[in-house]
């Protein structure tokens, strides 16, 4: 089994390197992100251990990078608690699975053991209403045939938005898919998050997909306009 570690770390990265070695992987190592992704495109890999806080490029622009390029291997990914990202980022970063540092090695194998059996992951469908398109794999979004630019929240926002096509969706539904279940902050961030939405998907093409209904919550449609 071949792991690429791409981990900015050197002495956690050694000891790591070190000790899957002695599990049976063959491993290779890369110590920023933008040598890790050249690395996991030109070389053939069973999974990658791929840490979020990278320098040159962080572990989540990898990580699309890689989707984007159609390279489906299998991606654990490193979290720190206080990093930039959280672990309920993680999978919406297009991740496989993911450890928050610091991790049990046994645990750490195991997890690789079971990625690997388990493959390269599905290619998720593209969502489509009405002319707005997200793609979750490659995290591609589009209107009229423009791509636009979304930060992981925005874009967590709109996929949960686009899976509910037509039904309203309450704050506390979107708090807890797109923020976390134990969100305890307020719940006008998802009012200032949709107001981000629409300045970036409806505004700019005269459109209003996303309505708010009164006391209820929040609607995306295809034809607002
Ligand atoms: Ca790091």
């Amino acid at each position: 089994m071949r792991v690429l570690l791409v981990e900015d770390e050197v002495r956690l990265a050694e000891t790591i390197r070190r000790g899957l070695v002695a599990e049976g992987f063959v491993v290779d190592f890369a110590h920023d992100g933008i040598t890790g992704l050249e690395e996991a495109l030109t070389s053939s890999y069973d999974v990658i251990v791929l840490d979020i806080m990278l320098p040159r490029l962080n572990g989540y622009d990898v990580c699309r990078r890689l989707r984007s390029a159609n390279n489906w291997t299998p991606i654990l990914m490193l979290t720190a608690k206080d990093g930039e990202y959280d672990q309920v980022d993680a999978f919406d970063l297009g991740a496989d699975d993911y450890l928050t540092k610091p991790f049990s090695f046994v645990v750490l194998v195991a997890r690789l053991r079971a990625l690997v059996r388990r493959g390269a992951p599905e290619r998720p469908a593209r969502l489509q209403v009405g002319d707005l398109s997200l793609d979750p794999s490659t995290r591609v979004v589009e209107r009229a045939g423009v791509e636009v630019s979304l930060t992981p929240r925005e874009f967590g926002l709109l996929h949960f938005l686009m899976r509910h096509r037509g039904d309203v969706v309450s704050k506390n539904e979107i708090l807890q898919s797109v923020w976390d279940l134990n969100y305890d902050g307020d719940d006008n961030v998802v009012e200032v998050y949709v107001g981000y939405l629409r300045r970036k998907i409806d505004q700019p093409f005269g459109r209003k997909a996303i309505t708010t209904v009164r006391g209820a919550g929040y609607r995306l449609e295809g034809d607002g306009g």
